[in-house]
């Protein structure tokens, strides 16, 4: 892959798709991290000499659409780099300025089928390319994949860190190389199982992914989260997983999926009919976050329950605590993930933060990432 290190940006107009795919909230910026995730790389740019020409994406709208529009984006990164930053409204009529952002890439019905023709547009607006946008990169779109072949291309320093890091886990961990996987479904998580099957020390489970591995080995699961597609993935991995994986021993229940609901902690991961499972349970935390503490290496992705509703949060506590005191490197990965990191105010004390959900389990999953691909 090539990086900042190998492109020639003095004097020239550099365009760098970058992930600022923030939460709104009627307008509002409600968490900005990843707006200042991309600020290292484009603050060396132009240290450089390099004028900036932003490409990003906002949700998923159907078309040009207000509701989606990247102003308030360019307002908080105007602020964040201390210079203008100029929204341009439409490619054919793009403004001078030393940093200018286009409208959402997705307001262009040929962006996400990786067009050509759109793709040549971009790169007529620019001298060199430069793709920072790790969220993106598993997508092959065209201000992440076409345009890459038709300018001078690099990763940005937040894509070159993120692939090093998660690539490090797989290739040389420090051991033992502890994976923690939780959350909502065990067939978004399969791939990630399956590759530390073949390469973690230990697996810990938890999340509603469990039920379906309850339910394969026939438990009670009650009126838990449980994915009936995941009972045959779940028996396989649990089949190949040995000593290697372990699953919760006990459990946190709850009527419903609410924070003032009745609750009452299992000894056992039967769930009585009328509950359902929410969390781990206390001695399952614990026993995770002795793993984790001495670990070498930590990959954590997934909740280890229904952490937003506070009766239910105390497992994903403490395996965040864990994975913030160990001293191996810990990398933590997914959206959610990262929002409980943050609710626990642990945030930076994790090695690295991925600021990619799928992109970062499809590299773990071993897959190529076209972003990353069309700068090798
Ligand atoms: P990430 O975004 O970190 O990859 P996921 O999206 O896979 O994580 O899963 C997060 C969601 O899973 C959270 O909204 C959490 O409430 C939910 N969840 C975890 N455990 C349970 C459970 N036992 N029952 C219901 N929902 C759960
Ligand atoms: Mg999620």
């Amino acid at each position: 892959m090539r990086t900042l290190d190998a492109l020639d940006v003095d004097g020239k107009r550099v365009l760098v798709r970058v992930d600022f795919n923030v939460p709104l909230d009627d307008g509002r910026i409600t968490d900005d991290a990843r707006i200042r995730a991309a600020v290292p790389t484009l603050q060396e740019l132009r240290s450089k000499g390099a004028r900036l020409l932003l490409a990003a994406h906002l949700g998923r709208p159907k078309g040009r659409d207000e509701a989606f529009s990247l102003r308030p984006v360019a307002e908080r990164l105007s602020e964040l780099l201390g210079e203008e930053v100029t929204l341009a409204e439409s490619l054919d009529d793009v403004p001078d300025g030393d940093v200018v952002m286009l409208e959402n890439v997705r307001f262009e019905p040929g962006e996400t089928k990786n067009d050509p023709d759109l793709a040549r547009r971009y790169a007529a607006l620019a001298d060199a390319y430069v793709n920072d946008a790790f969220g993106a990169a598993h997508r092959a779109h065209a201000s992440t994949e076409a345009v890459a072949h038709l300018l001078p291309s690099a990763a940005g320093r937040l894509l070159e860190r993120e692939v090093a890091t998660l690539r490090g886990i797989l290739d040389d961990p420090q051991r033992p190389l502890v994976a923690v996987v939780g959350g909502a479904k065990v067939t978004d998580k399969i791939g990630v199982l399956e590759a530390f099957l073949a390469r973690a020390d230990r697996i810990l489970v938890g999340g509603a992914m469990c039920f379906p591995f309850f339910k394969a080995a026939g438990h009670a699961v009650g009126d838990s989260l449980c994915e009936e597609e995941g009972l045959e993935p779940a028996r396989r991995v649990r089949g190949a997983g040995g000593e290697k994986l372990r699953l919760p021993t006990d459990l946190v229940a709850g009527r419903e999926f609410s924070a003032d609901t009745e609750t009452q902690a299992l000894d056992g991961v039967d769930v009585p009919d009328g509950w359902r499972g929410l969390d781990v349970g206390r001695r399952t935390a614990n026993g995770y976050a002795e793993v984790i503490r001495d670990a070498g290496t930590v990959f954590w992705n997934g909740p280890m329950g229904a952490f937003e509703l506070a009766p239910f949060a105390a497992g994903t506590r403490m395996v965040a605590e864990a994975v913030a005191e160990s001293d191996g490197v810990t990398v933590v990965g997914g959206g959610d993930s990262a929002a409980a990191l943050a609710q626990f105010g642990l945030a930076d004390q994790v090695t690295h933060l991925s600021t990619g959900g799928g992109a970062s389990l499809e590299l773990i999953e071993g897959k190529a990432l076209p972003g990353v691909e069309a700068l090798a």
